[in-house]
């Protein structure tokens, strides 16, 4: 027992109360893709999923998900050990195709992912340029890795530019690499592909970009960013990407993460890249899940995104019209920015009484005076639940400011 570090924690658990910074874990069950029941049985219309598709609860996905059952209720193992591995290869093969990759490599979850490629691939001497606002993933794996990191500013090509010409001149490093998130996950902005791919065929630099939210959610085929750029310019950057990262939990409806790009850098990574080596692969039914949202994905996808475009559209204007602060974009993350960290609990805390469920975002997540409601728009909300839901969310506005 230490008395003095249990007396430490709770004043820092008392401080972050205090600072209305304290997070807790409230329970819910999904009754359907949009809908969640709390402990009390209340109702909920949920903005706040990272379930743009809305694939979690559609029968094919469900049905797959109970098949692959019969096969055992966990892998029992690595991949690299006596891991159930059927699915896996399945999914894999899927992931390679639908982004015209030529392998893939499934990981835990997409956290793990990001670790797992970062530091197994970075050295000693290399460096990591990465995007300021990057996902906590992708900052915990320049974190553990043992090159050295660059953070230039967000979406700022010319900062990347200038930090990478520093370094060359600087000499003696090895390989470098650029790191960014092909949607933003606060935010919801895209990444400049185009540019960043210019500046890393330029200088030799290894290309990743994590399409945790640009995967089934942007391009009209749902590809990510790399179809987003050939859709409105013409250009394919497929080629000028190493490595793209992605997770199974978000359109994907299940969980899970993986990589996808050249042969070699898969089979590197099944060799050295210790969170895939030493964890417990997935249960066959998370995967099959995943594959058969996939599945789906690639027959419906035009259908889906226009579904998703349509709302986030109708969303968007619904608020900005009523003169909200909505972060400009257009992905169905719609960040509204409230500011203090207090203000910006109640509006979600008002909100959820009107049995709307929005998360409000606060530091560390955002920079401090940049809280904000962080809605997300699925493609199986309806018309009608998104015009009601605009309507509350403006008039609780007017009552708090
Ligand atoms: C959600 C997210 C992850 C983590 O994926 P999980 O599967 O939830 O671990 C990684 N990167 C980005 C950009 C994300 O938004």
């Amino acid at each position: 027992m230490n008395p003095n570090l249990e007396k430490n924690l709770k004043e820092e658990l008392d401080e972050l109360k205090e600072n209305d910074l304290l997070r807790t874990v409230d329970d819910l069950r999904f009754i359907s893709s949009t809908r969640a029941i709390d402990n009390d049985g209340k109702e909920f219309l949920v903005f706040g999923t990272n379930n743009y598709l809305g694939l979690t609860h559609h029968p094919q996905v469900i049905k797959a998900c109970q098949e692959a059952s019969i096969y055992g209720t966990g892998s029992t193992g690595s991949r690299l050990t006596t891991g159930a591995s059927f699915e896996a290869r399945e999914l894999e093969n899927n992931i390679s195709e639908f982004k015209n990759t030529e392998s893939t490599l499934i990981f835990n979850t997409g956290y793990m992912t990001n670790l797992g490629v970062i530091y197994a691939l970075s050295k000693e001497n290399d460096v990591i340029f990465s995007d300021q606002l990057n996902h906590a993933s992708i900052i915990d794996g320049t974190r553990i890795s043992k090159a050295s990191v660059r953070i230039y500013k967000h979406k700022d090509t010319s900062d990347l530019e200038n930090l990478i010409k520093k370094e060359i001149e600087s000499n003696n490093k090895s390989n470098f690499f650029i790191v960014s998130d092909g949607v933003f996950s606060m935010d919801g902005d895209i990444a400049p592909l185009p540019e960043l791919a210019k500046i890393a065929d330029e200088y030799n630099c290894c290309l990743i970009i994590d399409e945790a939210h640009a995967t089934g959610v942007i391009g009209k085929n749902g590809k990510g960013t790399v179809e987003y750029y050939k859709d409105k310019t013409g250009i394919d950057l497929n080629e000028s990407v190493d490595l793209q990262i992605g997770t199974l939990s978000k359109a994907l409806a299940s969980e899970g993460g993986y990589v996808s790009g050249k042969q070699v850098y898969i089979d590197y990574l099944i060799n050295k890249s210790r969170p895939f080596i030493f964890s417990t692969a997935l249960s066959p039914s998370t995967i099959a899940s995943a594959n058969a949202a996939l599945n789906l994905l690639k027959e419906n996808g035009e259908e889906y995104l226009s579904k998703l475009n349509e709302n986030t559209i109708l969303m968007r204007k619904s608020l900005n019209d009523a003169g909200l602060d909505v972060v400009d974009g257009e992905t169905p993350i719609i960040p509204i920015i409230i500011g203090p960290a207090d203000l910006a609990n109640r509006f979600s805390k008002e909100l959820e009484k009107e049995g709307i469920l929005v998360s409000s975002i606060r530091p560390p997540s955002v920079p401090k005076d940049m809280s904000r409601l962080r809605l997300t728009v699925m493609a199986t909300h309806t018309k009608e639940e998104i015009e009601c839901t605009a309507h509350k969310i403006i008039g609780i506005w007017n009552a708090l400011k």
